[in-house]
């Protein structure tokens, strides 16, 4: 027997219920704040990402599924969306003729990551940026929506952190002191983080290593390093969270794995899923379009792991009722009624019902045996004698009430 790729998942018929309830909220919410999709293809040239994310972030230098086409061009499966759609963006010239572009997206990335438990090869993403807009109120729209999607979930346990990596001048001021002061303590580094300190500096800030902890906590705060443009953004995005009545934690440790970003970055953190606690995160990445070959533009964004999400949703006791309940179990085990009892099957369907028959030719018993595996609300029974009356028997399965009724009146009734 073949098996799937390690870190890929098939998504079963007996959970595709929290799919299409995640992706119906999603398009639910999106469409409230006037968010259109946009859909990029699933691989890219590999320096659409290479060029933004930053070479020396984990998801270029180690993560990217790239492979070199027939035709001697490296492409590589999308590890995550801003880029892609910014591509797309300046491609297709999206910006020109509207003050505020705003595009939502869900799709499969592609990670080579060691898989655990919320960490797939293969993933998927919901996210939403919002481009043109430089002000404060844009990083909150993005935070606002982000979070009305996880309630309109019944997601209420959660964290929202979130932290400033402020303008270039203000980043390069901090990363000078920080790079000094991690320099001066390096012997207590991890090698990971010894690594890192060469590379990307900041990115030792978010080690999870408990050695690399006790250095951290005396390191130079970020939020000392912002210059006036920088801390009055950050001092704003706060002062719209306090007012939209959104609690926040100020964590002057996340910095995020992407280059790309400056200002505002945030993530959402949940206690039930174990080590990789993030279910999303964003932020502001003013520079990418330009580095893209846009105009320079403004932009803000996040992403929200769908797997994630499901794994909190498991993890809520008293959840949303997502059962997939079928309305009516058609039984007929008469092979001269199999007419009618299709007729009657595909005007129940006419009307919307969820409508399910035996295509096994089983005996009756079997039949209402499968009724109740599918949790039907009703049972139809086509049978011989009912039939002569043109009638059938409709049975409530709640309740174990039946009646006959006559084949004409069956679309008076109301199945629910
Ligand atoms: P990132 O852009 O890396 O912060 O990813 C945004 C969100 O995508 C994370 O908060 C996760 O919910 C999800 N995510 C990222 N990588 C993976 C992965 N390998 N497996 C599952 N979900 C992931």
């Amino acid at each position: 027997m073949i098996q799937s790729v390690r870190g890929t998942k098939d998504t079963l018929p007996s959970e595709i219920s929290k799919w299409h309830f995640i992706e119906e909220k999603i398009r639910e919410v999106t469409k409230t704040y006037g968010y259109k999709e946009l859909r990029t293809p699933i691989f890219e040239k590999t320096e659409v990402f290479s060029r933004s994310i930053g070479e020396n972030t984990d998801i270029v230098n180690k993560e990217m599924y790239t492979f070199t086409d027939k035709g001697g061009e490296s492409v590589t499966l999308r590890p995550e969306q801003t880029a892609a759609l910014i591509r797309s963006v300046v491609q297709n010239n999206l910006t020109h003729d509207i003050s505020n572009l705003r595009l939502y997206y869900i799709g499969p990335y592609f990670r080579y990551e060691r898989p655990q438990k919320g960490r797939l090869r293969q993933f998927h993403q919901f996210g939403a940026e919002c481009i043109s807009s430089p002000n404060p109120e844009a990083d909150v729209e993005i935070i606002l929506m982000a979070n009305k999607l996880i309630n309109r979930l019944g997601i209420n346990q959660y964290t929202l952190e979130i932290n400033s990596l402020g303008n270039d001048a203000s980043r390069a001021t901090f990363r000078k002191e920080l790079t000094q002061y991690l320099n001066s303590h390096r012997e207590k580094l991890s090698v990971e983080s010894q690594n890192r300190l060469l590379t990307n500096p900041l990115r030792v800030l978010d080690s999870k290593d408990s050695n690399d902890r006790k250095v951290i906590e005396n390191a130079p705060n970020i939020l000392d390093s912002l210059d006036e443009e920088s801390k009055k953004h950050f001092e704003s995005v706060i002062k719209l969270l306090d007012t939209a009545k959104l609690d926040y934690k100020i964590e002057p440790n996340l910095v995020r794995g992407l280059d790309y970003y400056c200002h505002t970055v945030f993530e959402f953190k949940s206690n039930s899923l174990g080590a990789q606690d993030a279910f999303g995160g964003g932020g502001r990445y003013d520079k990418l379009i330009e580095q893209m070959g846009g105009k320079p533009t403004p932009a803000v964004g996040f992403a929200m792991g769908i797997e994630r999400l499901i794994l909190i949703l498991d993890s809520i006791e008293d959840n949303v009722d997502l059962s997939d309940k079928t309305d009516i179990y058609v039984v007929c085990n008469d092979e001269k009624l199999f007419g009618v009892s299709l007729q009657i099957t595909e005007k129940l369907r006419e009307k919307n019902y969820k409508v399910v028959s035996d295509l096994n030719r089983r005996s009756f018993k079997s039949q209402m045996r499968e009724a109740d595996k599918f949790s039907s609300k009703f049972c139809i029974i086509v049978g011989d004698d009912e039939y002569s009356r043109n009638s059938v028997i409709v049975k409530n399965m709640q309740t174990s009430e039946q009646a006959e009724i006559a084949i004409d009146l069956l679309n008076t009734i109301t199945f629910k």
